[in-house]
């Protein structure tokens, strides 16, 4: 019998562990190296004082994808993590008290839109049709395809030509849609996976799509239960995790790749290694002894990388049943804000927020009587401003906590039990993201699909790339979906 063939997956992200769980379940002896204490990058979780609280993703949307995992593995999601249904989807808001609660429910959609401009009603509708149609091209038939040359891009050119993929976000939605807050409202969803509105292309109004197509859910026992779940799947099946293990070096001979060198000294060689730690770290750092490594370290510092997050996570000794579990608070400035997050030199005045409630789906996220929730705002990354965050982190907290006391929750510094800051400097020295950057490369339409980094490394032949900074790109769709593409042509190479 020939032994098993092996690989290593750098990095227990939700990329890192899809494509672990992929290749096991297809009988590669998998090892998955993480540098942190816990798993899932983005997705940690911290834990204090009683208080759950997830460190990113918390918006999880295709279902589909998650469950497949399982199914690929002969498991049943069900025995491993439960996902609980959230509604409203959004609840969106503005500083002059407009609010619209973005649910799946056409009637209620229909009158809210019809309450700010009742031409917009049909406008949506048209919206609807035309993110249908992307997210059938775009998502459905192109998110888990490895575009690994050119001839693959100009294949997918005409249908993306057709759907004007060279046009912005925004200036599809305003194609539709009249009302200025009905704009910011069907446009923002881009930021969700680090992507300008005014810049990122028309390709990702998929999402709205997507959401209406299979809904937005919530893990019960938060983000990191779904983690755990998947973990516990991938060493179910046979895999091997080991935490606390941050690896040097990525090892070479000639145009192949060996294994990995760890911090601690180890070395462990498999058949093939697939990274999905930073991009720019892989290259410039895991490679930055071989050229290859040097060159690509290189190309990648002349990309444009997507913007950082500053995210407060806090627990209160009130709940908040006035909240729905996702609000997006607008603050007074929408384009321009946004412009000064991607290509300011400072920090803004104004801020638009995220805030995150997950007591109001899941309760058990704090003590009883508490309510757990993280709030971000989108910051510029360290190579755009130079801002000193050990100074600025605790102004800029103190700053959102009394916006969110006046505006949104009442009493927030008296109710407070515990609080803990992220900041882009912690993007880059916990997750070693190139520029603090909170979602890698920018998704605009000349660094997607073929030109992003490749699935697979076009020198050293046994060496892949899974996650955000890869093809189709970030959020957990995204990366889940490039581990499908990633896991695909390592199986084809290993068996060949
Ligand atoms: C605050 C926040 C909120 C978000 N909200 C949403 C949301 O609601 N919905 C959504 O879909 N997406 C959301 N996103 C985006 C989404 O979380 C990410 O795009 C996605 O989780 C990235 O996954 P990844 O597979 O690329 O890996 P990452 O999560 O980036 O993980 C990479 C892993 O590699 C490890 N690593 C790095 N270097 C090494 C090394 N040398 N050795 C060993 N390990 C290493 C890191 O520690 C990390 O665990 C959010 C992101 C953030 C930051």
């Amino acid at each position: 019998m020939t032994p098993a063939k092996s690989a290593i997956v750098i990095g227990a992200g939700f990329g890192g562990l899809a494509l672990a769980i992929r290749l096991q379940a297809a009988g590669v002896q998998t090892t998955l190296l993480e540098k942190r204490d816990k798993p899932g990058g983005r997705a940690y979780v911290y834990e204090d004082e009683g208080f759950t609280f997830d460190a990113g993703p918390t918006v999880i949307t295709d279902p589909t994808a998650i469950e497949e995992l399982f199914t690929a593995a002969g498991k049943s999601i069900k025995d491993y993590v439960e996902l609980l249904p959230v509604a409203p989807f959004y609840r969106l808001c503005w500083e002059d008290g407009t609010k619209f609660d973005y649910a799946n429910d056409q009637a209620s959609l229909d009158a809210q839109i019809a309450a700010l401009n009742p031409k917009d009603v049909a406008g949506y509708q048209r919206f609807l049709a035309y993110s249908k149609a992307v997210f059938q091209e775009g998502y459905l038939k192109l998110g888990a395809v490895p575009f690994l040359s050119f001839r693959d891009m100009v294949q997918a050119g005409p249908q993306l030509a057709k759907l004007q993929a060279w046009r912005s976000v925004y200036s599809m939605v305003a194609e539709f849609i009249e009302d200025d807050k009905l704009r910011q409202a069907f446009s923002f969803h881009s930021l969700l996976v680090g992507g300008n509105p005014f810049a990122t292309s028309s390709i990702y109004t998929l999402i709205h799509a997507l959401e209406r197509q299979w809904g937005v859910w919530f893990p019960k026992g938060g983000t990191g239960a779904l983690v755990q779940g998947m973990v516990k799947l991938f060493e179910d099946i046979g895999g091997r995790f080991e935490l606390n293990a941050d690896v040097a070096s990525i090892e070479t001979r000639a145009a192949r790749v060996t294994g990995v060198r760890l911090k601690d000294g180890r070395q462990i060689d498999a058949d093939c290694v697939a990274s999905n730690a930073d991009v720019m770290h892989t290259y410039a750092e895991l490679l930055g002894g071989h050229p290859r490594g040097v060159q690509e370290g290189e190309r990648l510092k002349g990309k444009r990388f997507s913007n950082s997050l500053f995210v407060i996570h806090f627990g209160l000794k009130r709940p908040q049943p006035q909240l729905q579990h996702h609000t997006v608070c607008f603050g007074p400035r929408y384009k321009a804000l946004i412009q000064e997050i991607f290509k300011g030199a400072a920090l803004a005045e104004d801020f638009s927020l995220y805030l995150h409630a997950p007591c109001i789906t899941d309760p058990s996220l704090a003590p009883p009587g508490c309510s757990s929730h993280y709030v971000l705002s989108p910051v510029p990354h360290l190579g755009n401003a130079e801002i000193d965050w050990e100074v600025e982190g605790p102004r800029y907290r103190d700053r959102i906590f009394a916006y969110l006391e006046k505006h949104y929750m009442p009493g927030l510094r008296e109710d407070l039990v515990t609080s803990r800051i992220f900041t882009p400097l912690d993007f880059q020295g916990e997750l070693n993201a190139h520029l603090g950057s909170a979602f890698s490369l920018e998704p605009i339409l000349r660094q997607s699909a073929w030109f992003r980094p490749h699935n697979r490394d076009a020198k050293l032949g046994n060496l892949y790339l899974v996650g955000a900074g890869t093809h189709p790109g970030a959020g957990v769709p995204g990366v889940i979906g490039s581990a499908k593409a990633t896991a695909g042509l390592m199986l084809e190479d290993l068996h060949s």
